[in-house]
Formats: C-alpha cells, structure tokens, sequence
C-alpha cells in the first residue's frame, strides 16, 4: 500500500527568518501524524536553517529546483550535489519553471537523471494548460511530457509525480476529484510503459492545483491520488495541518 505523501511548494516566499517561524508553528503539530509523508520545500536560502530544525523531525525537506551538472563555471546554479548534503526530494519540471525560465521536458530529463544518480527523490511535475485541456489535449501533453521528462531515467524508488494542471495552479479553481484522479491513472499507465507495472504501482502520484483544507478530502480519497503538491496553501500553517490531518485519516476508497 502506497503511504500518502504532502508536500509544500513554498514558491520564491519567506525569507530566512520566515521560513524558521514558519516550520516553528508547523512542526510540533504535525510531529505525531502517522499514515502520511509530510515534506516541506522552501527557498534554496533556508534549506540549512530548516534542515537543522527538522532534524530528528518525521517532516521530510526538499528543493524546488536545481541545475543537472555537478559542479563548475555555473553561475548563479544549484547542484544535486549541494542538495543531497541538505534534502531528501527536490521538485523539478514545476510548471512555473517552464513557464517563466523556458524549461523544456527534454532539459528537465536532464535533471531527473542528475537528481537521481546524486540520491535525490524527484517530484516530477507535469501538467496541461488552459488551452490544451479546452483543446481537449490533457492525455497527449500529460503522456508527451511524461516520456520526455523520463527519458534515461533509471528506476529509483522514491521518485514521485505530480498532476499539476496549469490552469488549477494558484488560480483557486482546482481540478475535481474524478477528473485529477482519471489524469494520474493515465499517468499510472504511461509509467507502467516506460518503467514497469511493479514500480508504476508504489510509485507515488500526486495532485496539486488550488489544493486547500476544505478541498483535499475530494482528492485523496480517490483511489489513484496519492496525496498532494500543496503551493499557497502549505504557507498558511493551520491550511496545511489540516491538510495533512485529512490525509492522515482518510480510508481509500
Ligand atoms: C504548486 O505551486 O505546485 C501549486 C500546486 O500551487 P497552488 O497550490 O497554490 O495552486
């Protein structure tokens, strides 16, 4: 049985000083949830300050993003390397990311390779945008993006995706239940192909998009979602609480 799985996409918010108020309100009531995985991921500044926080903590820390070589003549980039010292996940191909910075599936690749062969947990996201799904396009984008992304990949366990349909992003209209949970059996399917039916199957898929306290119940308790990518929501300590609270409890269906 797959453990359901929160994680917080903090975005370019909190400074420092924010990040470690932020994770001193959060931490001690989640510290007893069970039956979830609980990851928070703020800016690459404060990994070090929360990673010494959540030291001996059950919540889990990861980046948001993060450059495919090594090391070298880089400027200004963030390595696997750097990261493995610091997190367990980093979050890479967000849609913000090809959005705003021109990050194509073939390039995040790239970076799932790099993350994997340092020892680090993608969460792969994937995800169409407003006129792909009016175009009726979600299947082909979601798959192409899929295959590309995960083209070399090795197998690693503890690599996760997230459904994370653009037009649900920050836009406080999510996706529904059913239509996010028919999204991420496809995904199910894809991976299925490209790997195999055993690592597809404890892979861990999730939904992001608008997630809130009052809304994550919908979808977790689908049968193919496996938790949530959680953006403005996972900034708001009593939201993600609640959110993992909710996950905490819920019986599959
Ligand atoms: C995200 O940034 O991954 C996200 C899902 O954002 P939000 O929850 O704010 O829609």
């Amino acid at each position: 049985m797959r453990v359901p799985f929160i994680a917080g996409n903090w975005k370019m918010n909190t400074t420092v000083d924010e990040a470690v108020k932020l994770v001193n309100i959060m931490k001690p009531q989640l510290e007893a949830t069970t039956n979830v995985e609980i990851a928070v991921c703020p800016p690459f500044v404060s990994l070090s300050a929360v990673r010494d926080l959540l030291k001996g903590s059950i919540i889990k820390l990861g980046a948001q993003n993060m450059f495919f070589e090594e090391k070298g003549a880089y400027t200004g980039e963030v390595s696997p390397l750097m990261l493995k010292e610091l997190c367990e996940y980093v979050i890479l191909g967000h849609s913000e990311r090809r959005q705003y910075f021109g990050e194509t599936s073939e390039y995040v690749s790239y970076k799932v390779k790099a993350a994997v062969k340092a020892g680090l947990k993608p969460i792969l996201c994937v995800g169409e945008n407003l006129a792909e799904i009016e175009a009726g396009r979600t299947e082909e984008v979601v798959t192409g993006q899929l295959v590309k992304s995960l083209a070399g990949v090795d197998q690693f366990p503890g690599t996760v995706i997230a459904y994370e349909p653009v037009w649900a992003i920050g836009t406080g209209k999510a996706a529904t239940g059913e239509q996010a949970n028919q999204v991420i059996s496809l995904i199910r399917q894809t991976v299925t192909g490209i790997f195999d039916k055993n690592f597809a199957y404890d892979m861990r898929i999730l939904y992001g998009g608008s997630v809130t306290g009052d809304n994550i119940e919908e979808f977790v308790g689908q049968p193919e979602i496996d938790g949530a990518l959680v953006g403005g929501a996972s900034l708001k300590p009593d939201q993600f609480v609640s959110i993992v609270r909710q996950t905490a409890q819920i019986n599959r269906k």
